[in-house]
């Protein structure tokens, strides 16, 4: 459900946009205090004002996510940091606090007035815990960074509840725009280490992490909406804040969980992953050459036949064996013989299209399977691959001069037929190529119409010349 949307990749490229969207924010309300638009810094009349100096950290933080420069971006989150901590810390005299408060005088006068303006503890907490997530992820200190800045969302989560229960006390002096630019800030932190930890584990695109979205998602709305139930249909009976707070305690409690568990659960999944690539690896690959084996080529050709019924597009087969191979072994011994083998492997895989299959059947002998390939294209791709292992020069060693030459037999795949008949006629082919002296081409011609009308057996053509 929550695939494709969400990924590593998505969560990291938004966490700058998601940021300055706080900052825009943070600016309006600035904007309103300049302007003296109140509406912009209190969003709910009567209700709680975003106070200069949170806009300000807001600001500061947004820079400290969004700049490119670390230097910079550590700065703007130590500033922040610091306004935080003198907001937090009650044995710092409020003074400072005040005579440093951007439109002191407005904020001043609506408290006079009994208006709420102030940055609330939770408001303070919040941002100063972005404030250390944001230099943490500076620092590269991932595992902190992404615990601090999920902490930092539980404030506004708080008071989220708060505004969505009616219950005051749980948002107390933050107010809705403060809250709305927490939550993107405290993401966009977050967000920007997730190609690490525990917000890797959760956004990935295994199983794993699509279980924990899941589940974190479901954490999140169904003790909400059961909250939010509770409270409208038995809310009249007394104190409903024990229903916000036991939302909260469960939500949180399940989001921790499930994320610290998906860290686990990716670990030894990506390990299975691993491993399962590795075992495909080596039932598939050729460990000599790194060719595709015989099962996997037969796997292949099977595909092949497959799209060739659907589309009808022409489907060719190259057999090559390697001439007087025994006679390399004998002369050179096993390892020149392996080394010859792995030269022709790797000159054959280079001078195939990426569509081509190249396999070893076994021994010296190759085959490449070729999409798209009609009679005249297969013989002369094999043409080429001839004159190419017959200009391939080894230094020569005793008893042999260094050279070698391969045979080959092609066929193109005829309607109705199966793979095992295509490799059948390539083969007899190759045979024959072999039976006129080898270093040639063969081509296993497709059955002809004759005049009667009847099927005749396939012409086999010498297509290239013998040494
Ligand atoms: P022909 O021209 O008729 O194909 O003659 P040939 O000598 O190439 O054919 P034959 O099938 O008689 O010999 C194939 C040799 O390939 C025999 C075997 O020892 C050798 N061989 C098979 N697998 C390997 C391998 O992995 N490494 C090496 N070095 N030799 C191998
Ligand atoms: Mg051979
Ligand atoms: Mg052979």
């Amino acid at each position: 459900m929550l695939n494709g949307i969400v990924n590593v990749r998505v969560v990291i490229a938004a966490s700058r946009p998601l940021a300055l969207a706080s900052g825009a924010f943070a600016l309006v309300g600035l904007g309103g205090y300049a302007f003296s638009i109140e509406d912009l810094y209190r969003p709910i009349e009567g209700g709680p004002a975003s106070h200069p100096m949170t806009l300000l950290v807001v600001l500061l933080l947004t820079m400290a996510v969004t700049t490119r420069s670390k230097r910079g971006g550590m700065a703007a989150a130590v500033a922040a940091l610091a306004i935080c901590l003198l907001r937090v810390f009650p044995a710092i005299p409020q003074d400072y606090f005040e005579a440093l408060t951007p439109f002191g005088a407005i904020v001043r006068n609506e408290l006079a007035l009994g208006q709420k303006n102030a940055m609330g503890v939770n408001t303070a907490f919040m941002l100063l815990l972005i404030s250390l997530a944001a230099l943490s992820g500076r620092s590269r200190q991932t595992k902190r960074s992404q615990t601090l800045a999920f902490l930092s969302l539980a404030f506004p989560s708080v008071a989220i509840t708060g505004y969505a229960y009616d219950l005051p006390k749980f948002y107390g002096q933050m107010s809705l725009s403060t809250l709305t630019m927490g939550i993107p800030l405290g993401l966009a932190v977050a967000g920007m280490t997730a190609n690490r930890g525990m917000l890797r584990a959760v956004l990935s695109p295994h199983i794993t992490g699509r279980i924990s979205r899941i589940q974190i998602f479901l954490g999140l709305l169904v003790p909400f909406a059961i909250g939010y139930l509770l409270i409208k249909t038995v809310g009249h009976i007394g104190d409903t804040s024990m229903f916000g707070v036991f939302v909260i305690v469960v939500s949180w409690f399940i989001i921790f969980l499930v994320s610290f568990a998906s860290v686990i659960h990716e670990r030894v999944d990506h390990a299975r992953r691993l491993h399962e690539r590795l075992l495909e690896r080596s039932a598939s690959i050729d460990p000599l050459t790194g060719l595709f084996n015989r099962r996997k080529f037969d796997v292949l050709c099977q595909q092949e036949e497959a799209r060739f019924c659907r589309s009808g597009q022409p489907l060719s087969l190259i057999v090559l064996d390697i001439d007087h191979f025994k006679r390399v072994n004998d002369t050179g011994g096993h390892p020149v013989g392996d080394f010859v083998l792995k030269t022709v492997a790797r000159l054959l895989g280079d001078h195939v299209r990426s569509v081509d299959a190249v396999g070893r059947l076994g021994g010296e002998e190759f085959a490449i399977l070729l999409p798209n390939t009609d009679e005249s294209g297969v013989v002369y791709k094999a043409e080429s691959l001839r004159r190419l292992i017959e200009s391939l020069h080894f230094d020569p060693w005793s008893g042999h001069d260094g050279q070698i030459t391969a045979s080959f037999g092609c066929a193109t795949l005829m309607k109705e037929e199966t793979v095992p008949a295509i490799f059948e006629r390539a083969d007899a082919a190759l045979y024959s190529a072999k039976e006129k002296g080898r270093n040639q081409v063969i081509l296993s011609a497709s059955v002809q119409e004759t005049d009667t009308g009847q099927a005749q057996e396939p012409l086999e053509e010498v297509k290239s010349g013998e040494r």
